[in-house]
């Protein structure tokens, strides 16, 4: 066993009905690094992701985390275990404060249940655990720079700061393993900017990152390594200068629409 690989696919492949969402991918990520997935629209880089985070189980193959399979177990195990990720689509709640959206998302975290939630207001545990989990929020919140605006409404936030959000959002869980599908789409050049620091920050940190981008200047630019997907299958792999002149890549971009 490679135990530098963090998440490793093995022959990873998910059917639905007729369709090969994803066709017998295998991948290695190293400890610490920056792996994009790059590929058309369809090639199945979100379905990837679901399958990783547990929301798909795979028909075929194998995913497998710290060396430990991972296969099919449900979401909240797997967040737990050290794996956290941000959604294509902004997924918050615009009425309720930047620093609740934050909490929310650590739930699965604490042993909170429903009686200790009940219960929770004369118990010291429960209280413990809540200042915990306030304290992981604003400690993302800062390394997103958004601690300033933790009283505001989520909905306030501009459109580059929805989506550092959502990531300190993911990061208050304290994952290893980052899942990070399409994070810069929308933004402009200059939020850009900000969030490739920030990532590269957050690989500072030692979390592995994994990256889903369809902007190829920000992937070439913060990617360690990159695959390409194209039709379910993995096309190709290699370092942003591998890629980048790789004929079969090129050929797999220039005819589709891609942004
Ligand atoms: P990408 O993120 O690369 O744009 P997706 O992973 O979202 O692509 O989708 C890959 C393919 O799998 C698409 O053809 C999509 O329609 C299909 N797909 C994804 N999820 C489902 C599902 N739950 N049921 C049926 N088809 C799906
Ligand atoms: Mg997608």
């Amino acid at each position: 066993m490679d135990m530098s690989a963090l998440l490793e696919l093995q022959n990873v492949t998910i059917r639905f009905g007729g369709l090969t969402a994803v066709d017998g991918v295998d991948m290695k990520i190293d400890r610490g690094t920056i792996r994009a997935l790059i590929g058309p629209n369809g090639a199945g880089k979100s379905t990837i992701f679901n399958i990783v985070t547990g929301i798909y189980s795979p028909t075929a193959g194998r995913v497998l985390f710290n060396g430990q399979e991972i296969t099919g177990l449900p979401p909240h195990v797997i967040t737990k275990k050290g794996i956290a990720r941000t959604f294509q689509n902004i997924r918050l709640f615009g009425k309720m404060t930047v620093l609740d959206n934050v909490k929310i998302g650590q739930h699965c975290r604490s042993s909170c249940d429903f009686l200790s939630a009940v219960t929770g207001f004369f118990n010291p545990k429960v209280k413990k655990e809540e200042k915990e989990i306030e304290e992981r929020s604003l400690e993302a919140l800062e390394l997103m720079e958004l601690a300033d605006k933790r009283y505001e409404y989520a909905q306030s936030l501009s459109y580059g700061e929805q989506r550092r959000l959502e990531i300190a959002r993911a990061l208050a869980t304290k994952p290893s393993l980052l899942l990070l599908d399409e994070p810069a789409a929308g933004m402009n050049p200059q939020e850009k900017q900000t969030l490739m620091k920030m990532i590269r920050k957050i690989q500072d940190m030692g979390l592995t990152i994994f990256l889903v981008e369809h902007d190829m200047k920000f992937v070439m630019n913060l990617s360690d390594r990159i695959a390409v997907l194209d039709y379910g299958r993995k096309i190709a792999a290699g370092s942003p200068e591998e890629v980048q002149k790789n004929p079969d890549v090129i050929a797999a971009y220039l005819g589709k629409d891609v942004d």
